[in-house]
């Protein structure tokens, strides 16, 4: 079983919840709970770091 950890809460992710985030200052990978993950990825759809092809998961 592989187990994740969110890098700002440091909490154990599971396998299907941890959410990959490799965009400007993340670029050597983060990996990111959901919750913590949400603000972010908010934060980077508003300033056009992503498209919405990532936005349609949630
Ligand atoms: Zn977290």
């Amino acid at each position: 079983m592989t187990t994740h950890q969110c890098d700002i809460c440091h909490k154990e992710i599971s396998d299907g919840a941890v959410i990959y985030v490799r965009i400007g200052w993340f670029s050597n990978g983060k990996e990111l709970c959901e919750i913590c993950a949400k603000p972010v990825v908010n934060f980077m759809k508003k300033n056009g770091f992503i498209k919405d092809r990532l936005a349609d998961k949630s």
